[in-house]
């Protein structure tokens, strides 16, 4: 029996972060009571003529960029027809064989692969069908025209981890780049999947099967997974593929038909006469390119190199723009960029919250570098961090006054821990010669009790000075 080999290419269309919609005036905030941001232009009146806005273009060209993309210095609008009624114009503008960019890539590091891109247009947004209101269709068209770009990737994917990764590091990108707000079940950024299978060692590709809508990653790698087995079994049944278009059902865990595949010719499509081409120079391109924001992956290398975090670290202070800028605004403040973000992992990661392109950050980089600053100064320990941050959380109070309220201030007078650590000393004599004679492991012993018995509030530093100069080490 043949064994197959999967084969994916992911189509992504991500909304982009402009204030109004692409061809008009009208507001793109998420949201509003339906029909509310709508016009002419977005409902499709006639005589109401588009107008491109420029921001729109900027992003694109940023998002584009940033997966590697040529930028062509003229390309072309065009109408898809189709009928829809979350599509008021008949048409959806977009963009068919003169697409503003193409021929980049994109780097799985995990899976090591090397995804080509083959294309990334700009399209305006339809509106949304929402179904079985009082068993009636109604339309809200307030996303209607909307900036997208879509970015079509080659067939390179293997697996719908593969897949899985390819997403991730995408959204990813745009996210780091303020092109788009990651956020899937706002359907911002969504997906297609086309999968086809083919015998191992087969260079020719499979029919495909395109799937639409999956707005999880959880969802499209289950999809991607269900899809394959449900391939090879027709195909091992000596059946075919028939080209078409699925969707995935999440409740019986199967994709199903929605259509048989449309074909190019069958959307009509042919240049916008409003719209003249869209011609981009190398002036435009250089000044989105100077103005991108840095990317992840460069992100995390500078983490890495330059503020000496392990690989690991500098992936979870990556992993949302909100928290690598908390993370390096600390890290400034206090000077210390591996206590930061150790601090950042162990206590306040666990408190974040993250909603798009915004996150719920306990405190400020500034509270956090106070508190990591009092401990450098002797003024609490380690442990103490901990409390006063978890204290200073959703307040805007200072470290100092915290510590001050819980009476925290730890023992850091060598006088006072001298005569603690002589006590100690003589309790427990057979311990402190061992340690003498070179039991090393028996000093933790002697820090512990310190500890007990000032109740965690000793600072750390000056309890191991002293009992050196105690025990003479
Ligand atoms: P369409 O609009 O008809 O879906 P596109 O060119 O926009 O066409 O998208 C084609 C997508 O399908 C690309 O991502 C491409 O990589 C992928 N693809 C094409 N052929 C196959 C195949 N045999 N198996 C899997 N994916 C495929
Ligand atoms: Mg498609
Ligand atoms: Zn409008």
């Amino acid at each position: 029996m043949a064994s197959y080999e999967t084969v994916i290419g992911l189509e992504v269309h991500a909304q982009l972060l402009t204030r109004t919609k692409v061809f008009c005036a009208c507001s793109t905030a998420f949201g509003a009571p339906p029909n509310t941001h709508v016009c002419p232009v977005c409902l499709g009146l006639p005589g109401a003529l588009p107008v491109l806005n420029g921001d729109a273009v900027a992003l694109a060209v940023r998002a584009a960029l940033a997966v590697g993309c040529s930028i062509r210095a003229a390309s072309r609008f065009a109408r898809k027809n189709y009928f829809y009624p979350d599509l008021p114009k008949g048409y959806q503008i977009s963009q068919f064989d003169e697409p503003f960019a193409e021929h980049g890539h994109v780097d799985l590091e995990a899976a090591g692969r090397h995804v080509r891109i083959l294309r990334v247009h700009m399209e305006e947004d339809a509106g949304k069908n929402i179904h079985g209101r009082g068993g009636d269709s109604i339309v809200d068209l307030n996303r209607a025209g909307t900036p997208l770009v879509e970015i079509v990737s080659e067939p390179d994917l293997r697996s719908a981890n593969e897949a899985a990764e390819y997403l991730r590091t995408l959204r990813d990108i745009l996210l780091f780049l303020g092109v788009n707000d990651g956020n899937l079940e706002e359907g911002s950024f969504r997906c297609d999947a086309n999968v086809s299978i083919r015998p191992v060692g087969e260079e020719k590709l499979g029919t495909r099967v395109e799937l639409k809508n999956i707005n999880s990653f959880r969802f499209v790698e289950k999809a991607i997974e269900h899809e394959a087995a449900r391939q090879e079994a027709v195909l091992t049944a000596g059946g075919r593929i028939t080209q078409e278009t699925r969707g995935w059902d999440e409740k019986k865990g199967t994709t199903f038909s929605l259509r048989s595949k449309e074909e190019a010719q069958d959307y009509r499509y042919f240049p916008d006469p409003d719209l003249p081409p869209l011609a981009i120079d190398e002036v435009f391109v250089a000044r989105v390119r100077a103005e991108s924001p840095e990317l992840p992956r460069d992100k995390r290398a500078r983490f890495a190199a330059e503020l000496h975090l392990t690989p690991y670290a500098a992936e979870v202070m990556t992993q949302h723009p909100r928290v690598a800028a908390f993370f390096e605004e600390a890290s400034m403040l206090h000077g210390d960029a591996v206590r930061v973000a150790n601090f950042v992992q162990s206590e306040v990661l666990r408190d974040v919250t993250t909603h798009g392109l915004t996150a719920n950050l306990p405190i400020s980089a500034r509270q956090l570098a106070d508190v990591l600053a009092l401990v450098d100064a002797g003024k609490i320990s380690g442990k103490q961090a901990k409390e006063v941050y978890a204290k200073l959380r959703g307040t805007g109070a200072s470290a100092a006054d915290v510590v001050a309220e819980a009476g925290m201030a730890v023992v850091s007078d060598a006088g006072a821990i001298e005569a603690l650590v002589r006590r100690i000393v003589e309790a427990n004599p057979r311990q402190a010669e061992q340690l003498k004679a070179g039991k090393a492991t028996l000093f933790g012993f002697f820090v512990g009790q310190v500890m007990k018995e000032t109740k965690g509030s000793a600072s750390p530093q000056v309890v191991n000075d002293v009992l050196k100069r105690v025990l003479g080490l």
